[in-house]
């Protein structure tokens, strides 16, 4: 590599330029509202969890997949999937599986809590989730759970619908 010198590009005028300029400051608040949607898929598979209990999906039948979460276009091959909407039951198998010591702020938690990603029966996809009622000596990769909900009256449409998966007995 050849060593700096003489040699090397001026650095250019403007930024130079802006060095010599004093950052001019007003301090104040601006109030912002937002609205946050999980988007038209995922609007639609929470207010089904909501309502009824189930998983929506989608399906390419050309690639033979099935989206959990649902998806509006096939990530392989872009089809349209808005018209293929089915549900499946909320039940699946432990994937993988581990321990978490920390909360959500990374703070030491007082317990720790078992987390896995479960895959749900009958599609190609699945969710990270809590392992309920299921002491972490005893878990295992491809133990059957089911979802455990918050009772209809708590519902709100969010991922906070759902408590966990427990153990399918
Ligand atoms: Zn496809």
């Amino acid at each position: 590599m050849r060593p700096a010198s003489d040699q090397a590009p001026t650095v250019p005028t403007v930024l130079s330029a802006l060095d010599q300029v004093e950052p001019r400051v007003w301090k104040g608040a601006m109030p912002v509202q937002f609205l946050y949607t999980a988007g038209a898929a995922g609007e639609r598979f929470f207010q089904t969890l909501k309502r009824k209990g189930v998983f929506v999906v989608t399906r390419c039948e050309e690639c033979r997949l099935t989206y959990l979460p649902p998806r509006i276009y096939c990530e392989r091959c872009f089809a349209d999937l808005s018209e293929t909407w089915r549900e499946v039951a909320p039940v699946g198998k432990v994937h993988t599986h581990t321990l978490v010591h920390v909360d959500r702020q990374g703070r030491n938690a007082a317990s720790p809590t078992l987390v896995a990603f479960v895959r749900i029966d009958g599609t190609d996809g699945g969710l990270v989730t809590r392992l309920l009622e299921i002491a972490p000596a005893d878990v295992r990769i491809d133990m059957p759970v089911e979802l455990v909900l918050a009772p209809k009256r708590r519902r709100r449409g969010t991922l906070d619908d759902i408590i966990g998966f427990r153990n399918r007995r």
